[in-house]
């Protein structure tokens, strides 16, 4: 099972992916985690890296693609997938699918959550409160939101096009936003 997950940052994407992982036994690869990573070893990546999340920015097309390809054709990765936070861009997907189509790889389905703006402010402010995260302060949440309107919900449209879009109402019990995924995946 190889899935993509797409939302604004805020929606709850992170954490179905998380339990959708689970549910498949299969590996959950969020680029947000790698970045910051790369971040915390202090890497030439992890440099650039940070002045761009800390403005609310994308990293460069290019960047993700490189780590992402070498990433997706490790061994741990034949077994499956959940994609959370990659593709954020058309050029990033269309990368993505010259490097699946070089793997003899295939998505089953995008998982495409949504929420309203201003739940998705106060969850941020309120994760930026908790986790330290320093790009969850509200000037940068809204940045955030910016960039994922104008950047990554064309996606939406995209992967609909491909015939793999699902999507779902990301306000509700974790549980049961878990299921309804799980309910159009069977
Ligand atoms: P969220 O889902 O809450 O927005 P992430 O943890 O997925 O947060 O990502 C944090 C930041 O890392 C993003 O705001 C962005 O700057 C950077 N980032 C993560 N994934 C990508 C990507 N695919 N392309 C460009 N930048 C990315």
């Amino acid at each position: 099972m190889r899935l993509i997950f797409i939302g604004p940052p805020g929606v709850g994407k992170g954490t179905q992916a998380k339990r959708i992982c689970d549910h498949f036994g299969i590996l959950h690869l969020s680029t947000g985690d790698i970045l910051r990573e790369e971040i915390s070893q202090n890497s030439l990546v992890g440099q650039a890296a940070k002045q761009v999340i800390d403005k609310g920015e994308l990293v460069p097309d290019n960047v993700l693609l490189d780590i992402m390809a070498i990433r997706l054709s490790q061994n741990d990765c034949k077994k499956g997938y959940c994609l959370d936070g990659f593709p954020r861009t058309i050029p990033q997907a269309e990368g993505l699918e010259h490097i699946l189509r070089n793997l003899q790889q295939s998505i089953d389905a995008v998982i495409s959550i949504d929420a309203n703006e201003k739940e998705l402010i106060k969850r941020l402010v309120l994760r930026g409160n908790n986790s330290g995260r320093t790009d969850d302060t509200s000037d940068v949440a809204k940045q955030r939101l910016d960039v994922y309107w104008k950047q990554t919900a064309p996606l939406i449209e995209f992967y609909s096009r491909r015939n793999l879009l699902q999507s779902i109402n990301g306000v509700g019990e974790i549980p049961d936003i878990t299921q309804q995924i799980l309910n159009g995946l069977s």
